[in-house]
């Protein structure tokens, strides 16, 4: 089958692999018709990692099943089916309580496991024609059938949970205001959740006209940070209080105005900008262990925290690994009842063949190109 494959810092091919197969009683293999590129998988494109040449990527993944193992019993050939970035076993402490990012069977080193990421165990991606999907009864979650929705439901194995559990970690309540930092896919998911959440006003900080104009699409209010102070404009437009509510959807690649990386930037922008005893949600990658990044601390996963500031307002913060398990299901029924539209953000659709021209424009933040999807059956 066609594959896209890692070669090393900026090169990725799309080559002949071997087929996905069953290999364990509970496996499926979905052929894939919608995968997306995402924001986690330039951080191995850009050589940060430690991912092996020959990696397939793709986290993001839908598609129809092909075949099930004999020990499958909740799903069948030619399901139309999402399947959640993070594989989850279904019965590890963590899985029960709902917490299926940090699943303790299938990794048990880094506790959680996802399709062709570093570090995240052996899966193969599923930027391909076909992918195993392992534990698939519990994994895998049955859409409606054709191809209506298409590009709303492919958000629902990453970017649209993802916003969502930012803006949950938050806290965020009915009527309550909320400031998003980051106006990627991520981002801008956690915009369109705050909003379908009752926020009463939402901020997006980013400085790319694109983006910013896409949160604006979803009834936010957008901030340049490279035109505007941030943590003075939200002061002043809260009457000197500070924002009820903060999502951090940038992570440790933070730019400051002039364009230098800034890593600890974004969080202390939201210990200042967010009220005394406000809520913080940190979906935003800070990743350890990085052998490209530009200091010891960063490799480590430390940077600068105003972390009295933090203290002294008595705010909460929750971070970490979106459990896509815990929201996709009822992000699917806002998707069929049209409250939801993810899709809105996809910019690009590509055969899976183009896919290297996807990783370098999306990857440059080329004007335009937000979310690209890649159709391997195009
Ligand atoms: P992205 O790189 O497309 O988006 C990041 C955005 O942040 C860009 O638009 C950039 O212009 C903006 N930005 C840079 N500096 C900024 C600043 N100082 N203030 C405001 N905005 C700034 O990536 P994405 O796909 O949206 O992903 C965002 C982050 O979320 C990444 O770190 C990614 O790895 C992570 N992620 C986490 C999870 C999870 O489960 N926690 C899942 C998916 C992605
Ligand atoms: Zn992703």
């Amino acid at each position: 089958m066609r594959a896209l494959v890692y070669n090393g810092p900026f090169d990725v091919t799309v080559t002949d692999v071997p087929d996905a197969t069953i290999e364990a009683p509970t496996d499926a293999v979905v052929r894939i018709t919608t995968t997306n590129i995402c924001g986690s998988d330039l951080h191995m494109y850009e050589g940060r990692t430690g991912v092996e040449p020959g990696t397939v990527f793709g986290h993001e993944n839908m598609g129809v099943v092909e075949e099930v193992g004999p020990g499958v019993t909740g799903l069948k050939v030619g399901d139309r089916v999402s399947l959640p970035f993070n594989i989850g076993c279904g019965f590890c402490a963590n899985c029960v309580a709902r917490r299926t990012g940090f699943c303790l069977t299938v990794n048990e080193e880094m506790a959680g496991g996802a399709y062709g990421y570093a570090s995240m165990g052996p899966y193969r991606g599923g930027q391909a024609e076909l992918l195993r999907v392992p534990f698939a009864d519990f994994n895998a979650l049955v859409l409606p059938e054709g191809t209506e929705h298409e590009n709303d439901f492919t958000m629902l194995s990453d970017v649209f949970p993802t916003g969502w559990h930012g803006v949950e970690l938050s806290g965020q309540r009915p009527g309550e205001s909320v400031v998003v930092f980051g106006a990627g896919p991520v981002g801008l998911m956690a915009a369109h959740s705050a909003m379908l959440r009752g926020a009463s006003q939402v901020f997006v900080v980013d400085k790319q006209p694109d983006r910013l104009a896409l949160a604006e699409a979803y009834g936010c209010t957008p901030l340049d940070y490279s035109a505007v102070d941030v943590v003075e404009q939200l002061t002043d437009a809260t009457g000197g209080l500070g924002v009820d509510r903060g999502v951090e959807a940038v992570g440790y690649q933070a730019h400051d105005a002039s364009g230098d990386e800034d890593p600890a930037l974004t969080l202390n922008q939201l210990f200042a900008s967010v009220k005394a005893t406000g809520g913080i949600g940190v979906v935003g990658v800070y990743l350890p262990q990085d052998p490209g990044a530009p200091t010891e601390d960063l490799k480590n996963g430390r940077i600068a925290l105003d972390y009295g500031l933090f203290f002294s307002k008595g705010q909460t913060m929750g971070t970490g690994q979106a459990n896509v398990k815990s929201y996709n299901r009822e992000l699917r029924d806002l998707i069929v009842a049209g409250r939801a539209e993810p899709g809105k953000i996809v910019s690009h659709e590509l055969p899976l063949e183009d896919a290297p021209r996807g990783y370098d424009q999306f990857d440059k933040r080329v004007d335009g190109w937000t979310k690209v999807l890649l159709k391997p059956a195009a």
